[in-house]
């Protein structure tokens, strides 16, 4: 239903997903699903509250206690990935397309992300056969053996950023181990979730097992977190709310994992090679800056400081901003008009605090951006560890290039906010790129590439960027539990 509205450029209406179809809400509520690049309406979109997280949770339970999908054998539930990673690489320009439009970013982005959470599904199902319990020698007189099990009932909590990837990040490994799941896709990026919610159950898998609702977080979201049937949340989002959602999920000693905020940096030392390391602003910049693990701080070593803020803010000038369904483009629309206030406000701030604005810093004005919420790229020099602009998270084309005198101080400044999450460093040194690597907190470090993200490893935060890992086999982890059987000899 939403791919021929999209072909079609028609708003259409969708409901919420629960039990493999298409409901509205129980108030009869639906909300706008806007393209943040040109203000058009995609879609009204059904807004669901406590009572239809009630009614998802329900029959995620009931899809639970019949154990169709979580009594399947591993066979059959990796061959139902295996063809919902094909249905997702047969519609792989739709739902590009479809996310392009909804959160506003260019659609050579859209389709990585597109093929990542199709090679998502695919990876799971491979992993699947493998994992499982073992024998155990013991003490006792007897066998010990432990079995891993699945959870039960998910509540899967997305942000607006990459709503299509996270979605899949979570839901791959929960499905594969045959929980029930209910995904809370953030309010403005409900449709990929609901897209991929009609490609699952075209693969084959069982009503009830994926519901999505999408809705409000304070009703929707806070109504999962709270849900005495759910066992398990996994959250991503802003570190504000993952920790909210912490304490309503404490109620019930649910198991949490959090995805949460970043301040990462890129550490440039005088020894990089400074071409290569020219790359860092794509790490800087993709997604509009709205990424958890954009590297909005450059540390650079003091010899080459003024050479690399010659080159970045030239690099930074010549990022394409436009129309995100342009296959050229590097920088899209911001995901709204209130959140580019945001970022425009944090910009102001780092002028009034003294550091210099070198370029960009500002909203873009004429056609096609009048339509949408595009913001110049914007880079600032002369700042100082202690400024708001480099400690909070700005989620937005802002990056702070600040210098360095040893490798300590580097070290020192890297971890130096209350978050944990990426970074990057640049040298040919291979014992400094060990020794760096150690000594910065985060949960992701890449060197000599801004290159981050893969779904064979695990991907996560230390401190205030969350708790726990999402991808590679560890995240078989969030979505199962230990078993421990004993049998005695005799
Ligand atoms: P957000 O915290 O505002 O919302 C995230 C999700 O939580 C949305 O679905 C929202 O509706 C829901 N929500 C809001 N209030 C809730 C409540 N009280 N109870 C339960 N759910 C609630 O974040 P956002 O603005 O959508 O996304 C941006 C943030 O996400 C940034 O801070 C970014 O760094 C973070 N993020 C982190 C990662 C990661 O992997 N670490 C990845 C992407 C985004």
């Amino acid at each position: 239903m939403i791919r021929l509205a999209m072909a079609a450029h028609t708003p259409v209406a969708a409901g919420l997903w629960i039990d493999g179809r298409s409901v509205s809400a129980r108030s009869g509520q639906s909300a706008p699903v806007l393209n943040p690049a040109t203000g058009e309406i995609l879609a009204r979109v059904a807004q669901a509250g406590p009572e239809d997280v009630d009614a998802a949770v329900a029959a995620a339970r009931r899809s639970w206690e019949r154990g169709d999908w979580r009594r399947a054998t591993v066979a059959e539930r990796a061959r139902v990935l295996l063809r919902l990673a094909e249905r997702i690489r047969e519609e792989a320009e739709e739902l590009a397309a479809l996310e392009s439009r909804n959160v506003g970013k260019p659609i050579a982005e859209a389709r990585g992300e597109v093929e990542m959470g199709a090679a998502c599904f695919q990876y799971y199902a491979g992993l699947i056969p493998a994992f499982g319990g073992r024998t155990v020698p013991l003490s006792a007189p007897g066998t010990g053996l432990t079995f891993r099990e699945p959870v039960g009932v998910c509540g899967l909590i997305v942000p607006w950023n990459f709503p299509f990837a996270i979605t899949t990040w979570k839901v791959s490994p929960a499905l594969a181990l045959g929980n029930s799941v209910v995904v809370k896709p953030a309010s403005a990026t409900p449709l990929s979730a609901l897209r991929l919610a009609e490609l699952a159950a075209e693969a084959g898998l069982p009503p009830g097992v994926l519901n999505v609702v999408p809705g409000p977080g304070g009703a929707a979201g806070s109504a999962l977190a709270r849900h005495p049937d759910v066992r398990k949340i996994s959250f991503t989002g802003s570190t504000e709310v993952g920790s909210e959602v912490m304490r309503t999920a404490a109620g019930d000693v649910k198991r949490v994992s959090l995805e949460l905020g970043g301040k990462s940096a890129s550490l440039i030392f005088a020894d990089a090679d400074l071409e290569k390391a020219g790359a860092s602003v794509s790490g800087s910049f993709g997604n509009a800056g709205q990424d958890c693990c954009a590297r909005s701080r450059v540390l650079v070593e003091r010899p080459v400081y003024e050479e690399v803020v010659e080159r970045f803010v030239a690099r930074v000038q010549a990022l394409r901003v436009g129309d995100p369904q342009n296959a050229a483009t590097e920088i899209g629309s911001l995901i709204s008009p209130s959140h580019r206030d945001k970022v425009d406000g944090w910009v102001r701030r780092g002028v009034a605090e003294g550091a210099t604005l070198c370029t960009g810093g500002r909203p873009l004005a004429g056609d096609p951006f009048d339509r949408g919420s595009f913001y110049a790229p914007a880079v600032f020099r002369d700042v100082t560890p202690g400024m708001a602009i480099a400690q909070e998270e700005i989620f937005g084309p802002v990056v702070s290039l600040l210098p360095f005198d040893t490798e300590e101080e580097a070290i020192r400044l890297a971890n130096g906010t209350i978050y944990g999450l990426s970074g990057s460093l640049w040298t040919r040194d291979v014992g400094r790129a060990l020794r760096v690597v150690r000594a910065i907190e985060t949960g992701v470090i890449s060197v000599n590439t801004s290159w981050s993200v893969h779904l064979e490893m695990p991907f996560g935060g230390v401190k205030r960027s969350g708790v726990g890992r999402e991808l590679g086999p560890s995240a078989l982890d969030h979505y199962s539990e230990w078993k421990s059987v004993f049998i005695a000899d005799s």
